[in-house]
């Protein structure tokens, strides 16, 4: 089974990835400063998601049709917290909300069999 989210992306697509500034690599953390922005004082966003059309910078691919992340063991905690839905039994309408703005379905537990 291909993952849903390898023929997807869409979340990536779709929301402000914005999270605090000591998960970069500069303090400490595992995400590189070099693929973020500055927010707030307190938080920065990846590249790209901060914008009208959100696209983050780091996703490699085509929404829809092949994407994946480019950064995938170093992306921050947003992207980790952001789950597909129904991969573990449980809904996401996160997920479900960003597909449904690139015109994909929501996930089903079907897809996961
Ligand atoms: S929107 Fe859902 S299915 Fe698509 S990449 Fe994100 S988590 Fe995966
Ligand atoms: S860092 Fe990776 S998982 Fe997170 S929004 Fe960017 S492409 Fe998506």
């Amino acid at each position: 089974m291909l993952h849903p989210c390898l023929r997807c992306g869409a979340c990536c697509a779709t929301y402000r990835v914005a999270f605090h500034w000591l998960e970069t690599d500069t303090a400490g953390g595992i995400t590189p400063a070099a693929l973020t922005e500055h927010l707030d004082p307190h938080r920065v966003a990846m590249h790209g998601t901060n914008a009208y059309e959100p696209r983050c910078k780091s996703l490699v691919g085509e929404v829809g049709v092949a994407a994946h992340c480019g950064v995938y063991a170093v992306r921050p905690s947003p992207c980790h917290e952001l789950q597909p839905a129904w991969e573990n039994g449980q809904p996401s309408p996160q997920c479900d909300k960003a597909r449904i703005r690139h015109g994909m379905q929501p996930l089903t537990p079907a897809d996961f069999l």
